[in-house]
């Protein structure tokens, strides 16, 4: 299977397409393991989960280089991915998970256990490959549960590294990763020895993952995609929060579940906010990420940019006002960096997800207003909300039907937090001790005096 950089369109390596069969190898090599490592120690268990990220994070000049080259982002980027993936499965290795006991009457108690689920299905979307694999692959396997992994067929190759640097202490069977194109996830979804799915990529495609699973009754974590809102009240200092504003949106040119999607400016002050952020955007510098000074690279595969493309000629259709930054021509899949002046709440560009460097500035002036467009979505991922008045800032979050809010800041995951999403954008958690507890199952033990 060929690998692309999105930078240059160019065919940099060829990874394995798995076949059904080799499927069925990874899957009867992960259940042949589950035993011996759902008995090893959980501390040992947890030696292992770090070492991992040690090795992640020695080898991060290596990794970052290779995932510039197939996923886009600007070297200084990946390295933030690659550690970022190291921290997880560091600090996910501190977590433990204690029996509950409860006394009932003299001499009789309860005692609730976290056993592991079995055989885990992890599939990660292209946007943060290592990053997102490590967010599956250090609960899972700290809880006791072994995993067959496959990174998107679109950035397949930072992942395979990480395998083959950790295979010679990871016991045989824990942890398979695969690669392969289209047909493999079906597969894998649909595969009677696989005890539970995690997975990371679009609503449209949880949704397929979800009726998959249910042949066996098949234990789900589905992270998806949203919409998310920032909210800028009129008390913020306009240079300050458009920067924030500005990394929240268009980092990783935009291609973040957790990106800011459309953003909601108060009238007093729009023009010049909207004028703060333009600037912004002329002076950011698209390119190849690999090239010193880039700070923006480009969008990841073909599909994704041919999307984008197609909702920016909606909006040139509709006549609505843009401001544009520049971007390299050629064969790589750039696109500027793009503002959208205020388009209507039922434009395409406000109610789709784009997962893209473009962003809608809406204007508002009442906040029931503001709370209803807010709320006005499938997706209920995350959002923002910028003002200097922590109190009202904290009532507003009240109203927000999402998961995740974060105040004057963005973008900011914690290992020690859970991370759900509401509504279509996914189903249980990850991450924090909720994260953990997904990857077992509750068995209680009833003891009698
Ligand atoms: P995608 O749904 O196209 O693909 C994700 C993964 O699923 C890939 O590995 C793909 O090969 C695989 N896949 C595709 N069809 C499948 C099927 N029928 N059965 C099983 N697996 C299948 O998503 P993408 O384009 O790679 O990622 C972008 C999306 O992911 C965006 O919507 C974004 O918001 C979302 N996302 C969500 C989070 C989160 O934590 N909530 C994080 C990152 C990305």
């Amino acid at each position: 299977m060929e690998v692309r950089n999105p930078a240059t369109g160019a065919v940099i390596a060829a990874v394995p397409d798995a076949s059904e069969a080799e499927l069925n190898a990874a899957v009867a090599a992960a259940r042949k393991a589950c035993t011996a490592w759902r008995h090893t120690p959980w501390e040992e268990r947890a030696a292992i989960v770090s070492r991992i990220g040690d090795t992640i994070a020695l080898n991060a000049a290596e990794l970052s280089a290779m995932l510039t080259c197939e996923q886009g982002k600007p070297t200084d980027q990946a390295i933030t991915e690659i550690m970022t993936a190291a921290h997880w499965l560091r600090s996910t290795a501190t977590l433990t998970l204690p029996d509950r006991a409860t006394e009932t009457a003299p001499g009789r108690k309860h005692i609730t256990r976290y056993v592991p689920i079995g055989v885990v299905a992890a599939i990660s979307p292209w946007n943060f490959p290592v990053a997102l694999s490590a967010f599956k692959i250090a609960p899972a396997l700290l809880a006791g549960n072994t995993m067959v992994l496959k990174p998107s067929p679109f950035t397949p190759m930072t992942v395979l590294r990480v395998g083959e640097l950790v295979r010679d202490f990871v016991p045989a069977g824990v942890l398979n990763i695969i690669t392969g194109g289209d047909a493999l996830g079906p597969l894998m979804t649909a595969h009677p020895g696989f005890d539970k799915i995690s997975f990371t990529g679009s609503t449209a495609t949880g949704k397929r993952v979800m009726a998959a699973a249910a042949s066996s009754l098949k234990r789900l974590t589905l992270e998806l995609g949203g919409n998310d809102a920032a909210i800028i009240m009129p008390d913020v200092s306009i240079e300050e929060t458009a920067q924030k504003v500005f990394r929240s949106a268009f980092a990783n040119s935009g291609q973040i579940c957790i990106a800011t999607k459309r953003a909601y400016v108060h009238d007093a002050i729009y023009d010049e906010f909207r004028d703060a952020l333009a600037r912004l955007i002329v002076s950011a510098k698209v390119g190849d990420g690999s090239e010193p000074g880039s700070t923006h690279g480009p969008i990841q595969n073909r599909p994704q940019f041919d999307r984008l493309s197609d909702l920016v000629a909606d909006c040139l259709a509709n006549g609505y006002a843009m401001i544009q930054g520049e971007s390299p021509t050629g064969t790589g899949y750039f696109l500027p960096l793009t503002l959208v002046d205020n388009p209507p709440q039922e434009s395409r560009i406000v109610q789709e997800e784009q997962f893209g460097p473009i962003l809608p500035l809406i204007r508002f002036s009442e906040v029931d207003d503001v709370i209803a467009k807010v709320n006005d979505s499938d997706m209920g991922l995350a959002g923002t909300i910028w003002s200097r008045d922590i109190e009202a800032a904290l009532k507003l979050a009240d109203r927000m039907e999402i998961g995740n809010v974060w105040i004057n800041e963005a973008l900011a995951l914690s290992p020690f937090a859970a991370f759900a999403g509401h509504k279509q954008s996914g189903l249980g958690v990850e991450s924090g001790i909720e994260g953990l507890m997904a990857y077992t199952e509750p068995k209680t033990y009833f003891v009698g005096g």
